[in-house]
């Protein structure tokens, strides 16, 4: 969990840099550039803690390769994108429950 988030949040972080920057430099005064720059802060912390939960519950799913109901998942198709990354889609057999990997 808490490596999750480490990774979620200084991997996602990345992408926040620059408004930050940007308020930083554009801010009309110290005010709003403090102000500005917490904002996004505090925008970054709740997407990464969300981000963090959401991978979580897919790991969750995957449940060891076992559904809720005790089958083991089937691997029903695999696609592939165009960046290269695959995504593997599950069912299982008995109630027809379906995650992706
Ligand atoms: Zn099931």
């Amino acid at each position: 969990m808490t490596t999750t988030f480490m990774i979620t949040f200084f991997g996602f972080g990345l992408a926040f840099v620059p408004f930050i920057l940007l308020f930083l430099i554009g801010g009309v005064d110290l005010k709003h550039k403090l102000g500005g720059a917490s904002a996004i802060l505090i925008f970054w912390l709740i997407a990464s803690v969300g981000l963090t939960f959401e991978s979580e519950g897919k790991e969750s799913a995957w449940n060891g390769g076992y559904c809720e109901c005790g089958q083991h998942w089937e691997l029903e198709a695999v696609a592939k994108s165009r960046h290269g990354s695959t995504t593997k889609y599950y069912v299982c057999p008995n109630c027809y429950a379906e995650i992706t990997q």
